[in-house]
């Protein structure tokens, strides 16, 4: 596979193109923002597990049934994914109140919610990603009203999985961020990364914290979180 011309440079990835013109190569960096990007830093080696906790969950995905963009891993930090357009919308899942959602609502942190919470955010870092609803989705056209059925019913099934195996391994699963994409032939799949960076991940058992929160709120070992869930889920 040759590594082509850049196409995308985000805050945590780069994406390539390839000699196929329907797959793309992503590449994970150290790099961490928080706070729509106010808070800067790097995370010593999250690249690398970030790609390995991303790629060893969406195949776990895949074995129940959710299509992703995972193609193969191709080295520390670089996989191989289908090419997609993607959907520009944030879908966030919240089975406990935490973050932004406990500001909004005054809701301590830990509070568990009755029923998972969908909330969408329009993708968008001059706007730092405002959230919205299915109205403003269909009005702005950022998707079709069976994709964006589609996207939820994926969502709540993720969701599903995801707090099930992960539950195995003593972590609860509090909140997480994914995105779609549509590939050439307009089917909408799972894509960007599910990892520390993107989810809210507790112990079970002490309810410490082990991802992104101990960046942006500067709680300190912050990589041994990461490389605790990579180790929870790989044995690695
Ligand atoms: N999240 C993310 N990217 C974003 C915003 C949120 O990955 O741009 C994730 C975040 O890690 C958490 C969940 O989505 O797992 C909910 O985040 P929240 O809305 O509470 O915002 P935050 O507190 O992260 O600003």
């Amino acid at each position: 596979m040759i590594k082509g011309e850049q196409v995308y440079e985000g805050k945590a990835k780069k994406v390539f193109k390839t000699d196929d013109p329907e797959l793309f190569i992503v590449e994970y960096k150290d790099d961490a923002t928080a706070f729509n990007g106010l808070k800067k830093g790097t995370i010593d080696q999250k690249g690398v597990i970030n790609n390995r906790v991303s790629n060893h969950l969406m195949k776990m995905l895949e074995e129940k049934g959710i299509k992703t963009h995972l193609v193969k891993q191709l080295s520390d930090r670089e996989t191989l994914v289908t090419r997609v357009e993607i959907v520009p919308i944030e879908v966030i899942v919240r089975n406990i109140a935490a973050g932004s959602l406990s500001k909004r609502l005054g809701l301590p942190e830990g509070t568990k919610m009755a029923e998972t919470v969908l909330e969408y955010s329009y993708k968008s870092d001059e706007l730092g990603d405002p959230m919205i609803n299915d109205y403003h989705i269909f009005a702005m056209k950022l998707a079709t009203r069976a994709e964006l059925e589609q996207i939820a019913a994926m969502s709540m099934r993720i969701n599903q999985i995801l707090s099930d195996y992960l539950r195995d391994l003593n972590i609860e699963l509090i909140d997480f961020k994914i995105e779609f994409g549509r590939t050439a032939t307009g089917e909408i799949i799972l894509a960007d990364e599910i990892s520390p960076d993107t989810c809210r991940f507790w112990d079970s058992v002490t309810h410490e914290k082990l991802d992104k929160d101990r960046f942006r709120r500067d709680m300190g070992h912050v990589e041994d979180a990461y490389k605790e869930i990579l180790k929870r889920l790989t044995g690695e």
